[in-house]
């Protein structure tokens, strides 16, 4: 399962390419032409015939997108992208810092008034091409089929693998209920579903189209008399005609667009996901258009009684993977010789060994010493390094399960931590358990949590530079949306949702700490006196030891000590009758009372 990115594209590849691709664009006269990382789907990940980015650039991030003019192709990347652009990309191409520098501006820098910019309207969201629109009145947007394809001699298939059925042992609702349920509340003759997560979790079934995330490639039209319209590959479907039942057709995705010509009455689109083709198409065919959105997102994110059992039997299979994994690196890593690319393959062992994993939920990131501070390192042939006495390891990673989704960090001394190594290990946990511990109203959303997180940090004039958690899927995306917690969240939390807890303390040059666990919204059970309003909090999911090496039960208030105990004890407990006795032993000794 682990790959160290063997890419599609070296940078000797990338002169040739642009080369003809600049002269596709000189026959049908395109000043520039736009090249995104996204596909039809706007997700995380693309499948190989979608990595247009990368294999015209050599760029593998997960974000990203190029402009391709005839003097100059700008590869616009994000802070997290700036070191690993330079060592992808030939210089043929320019690194443009976004957001900072924004495509409308570097657009109108470069090309004269009246120029013609194609894109390829299946991998725009209709509030993209809308924006860019608004920006560029002087210049000619004109949407294309896509030049990267007509010049990609070996493009890959697309994925042919069958989607299967989520069963309804986990799903906990069945799909004639969720439509039934959804399209009760339809304010539109139909609705348009672009997001593979959104028909998953519509129609409880899973694809293995994409890497990490078992979600299947599909369109699907969702009617008001909650009928279901699914597009997908050829005979992607067949298995799963009996799951899906009388009330959902199944098409050849190729006719999804004839399908959208011929709606009648108003359709609903999302257009922060929703591909611009979908709405001209719309457009073109008077067929009304409501803007939205997607109305699988919301109850999606909060899970029923089932998928919450699901995701604890997931997570205490997870934490036994893991408590495995640290009690080998405790007898490992001091004898020294282990490197990052041994951890993360010895991480998926164990997981592997629970046999029951799908997949792992993310490129595992496994960064020692400096290496930790790069938020989201990746290990690669070329920066893997030794694991080292004195120094810190971030492993952050999680698994795919049919029951749950995992995504867990933990930061371990590899042998004696220093002073500093503790004091901000412990700030930083402190900050996730004030998460952990909060009582609060209806209606706060994560953006009112997030500076819990951060107050232990703040107040010694200290931060991070990214959310404090994200919202995860039901054996789905483990970043999912809408809830979440960080600045800019600001959907009211509801019972149900997950999501991560997850601040964390970057030292550039010298070490990061980052410590994660997953926890889900609950109705709070009330205090003894009783509570004037109906409270929520959260239940912690997650349940691995901290490092206690990296503790300084010294800046511990009590609350927070009492909070670290009760929390080993229960790991223990938990995860007692699944050990060996070797690994039991190692538990005890990490679980121990502070
Ligand atoms: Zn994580
Ligand atoms: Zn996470």
């Amino acid at each position: 399962m682990f790959q160290t990115f063997e890419s599609q594209s070296s940078p000797e590849q990338g002169p040739p390419r642009l080369s003809a691709l600049r002269a596709v664009m000189a026959t049908r006269g395109f000043d520039a032409f736009l090249v995104p990382r996204a596909d039809a789907h706007q997700g995380e990940y693309v499948a190989p015939r979608d990595a247009r980015l990368e294999w015209l650039t050599g760029f593998s991030g997960s974000a990203g997108f190029c402009a391709v003019l005839h003097d100059r192709a700008g590869v616009f990347i994000d802070g997290r992208y700036r070191l690993q652009v330079r060592a992808q990309i030939a210089d043929v191409y320019t690194p443009v810092h976004w957001p900072e520098t924004q495509l409308d501006a570097w657009l109108s820098d470069h090309l004269t008034q009246g120029a013609v910019i194609a894109y390829d309207p299946w991998l725009h969201t209709v509030d993209e091409i809308a924006g860019l629109r608004k920006k560029l009145k002087d210049y000619m947007l004109v949407a294309t089929d896509n030049l990267v394809d007509a010049i990609w001699d070996n493009q890959p298939p697309p994925p042919k693998a069958p989607f299967t059925a989520h069963a309804l042992e986990h799903a906990g609702k069945s799909h004639d209920e969720k439509r039934a349920m959804l399209a009760a509340d339809l304010e539109a003759d139909t609705a348009v579903l672009t997001l593979p997560d959104s028909i998953a979790w519509l129609l409880n079934i899973r694809g293995t189209d994409i890497a990490r995330n078992p979600v299947p490639q599909a369109f699907a039209l969702l009617h008001k008399g909650g009928q279901v319209d699914l597009f997908a590959g050829a005979g992607k479907a067949d298995d799963i005609r009996d799951h899906l039942g009388p009330q959902v057709a199944v098409h050849e995705i190729d006719s999804f667009v004839a399908a959208l010509k011929d709606l009648e009455g108003a359709a609903l689109i999302d257009p922060k996901t929703c591909p611009d083709l979908v709405a001209t198409t719309l457009a073109d065919a008077n067929v009304e258009i409501i803007k939205g959105k997607d109305p699988c997102i919301l109850p999606k994110a909060c899970k029923n009684e089932t998928e919450i059992a699901g995701a604890k039997a997931a997570q205490a299979r997870d934490a036994v993977a893991m408590v495995r994994f640290l009690a080998w690196l405790d007898a490992q890593a001091p004898k020294g010789g282990l490197t990052e690319i041994d951890v993360v393959k010895a991480l998926e062992g164990f997981r592997m060994q629970t046999n029951a994993l799908r997949d792992i939920s993310f490129e595992t990131i496994c960064g020692a010493g400096p290496n930790g501070a790069i938020v989201h390192y990746r290990v690669s042939q070329q920066t893997n390094r030794p694991v080292v006495p004195g120094e810190l390891l971030l492993v952050d990673s999680g698994g795919q399960y049919v029951d749950g989704t995992t995504d867990i960090t933990r930061t371990i001394a590899i042998g004696t931590p220093t002073d500093l190594h503790r004091t901000q290990y412990t700030r930083v946990l402190q900050g996730m358990i004030a998460v952990s511990r909060i009582r609060f109203p209806y209606g706060v959303g994560g953006q009112h949590l997030d500076a819990l997180a951060r107050a232990p940090l703040w107040m010694a004039g200290q931060d991070y530079d990214h959310g404090t958690g994200h919202g995860v899927g039901s054996y789905l995306s483990v970043h999912e949306g809408p809830q979440g917690i960080s600045r800019r969240s600001e959907i009211a939390l509801e019972a149900g949702m997950i999501l991560s807890n997850e601040p964390g303390y970057y030292r550039e040059g010298a070490f990061g700490i980052r410590i994660e666990n997953l926890i889900v919204v609950i109705k709070a059970p009330a205090l003894a006196g009783g509570d004037d309003r109906n409270m929520l909090c959260f239940e912690t999911l997650t349940h691995v030891p901290f490092d206690r090496r990296l503790i300084d039960s010294n800046l511990l208030s009590f609350a927070e000590r009492d909070w670290i105990d009760r929390y080993h004890a229960d790991t223990l407990s938990l995860l007692a009758p699944r050990m060996d006795r070797q690994t039991l032993e190692w538990l005890t000794q990490a679980c121990a009372p502070l």
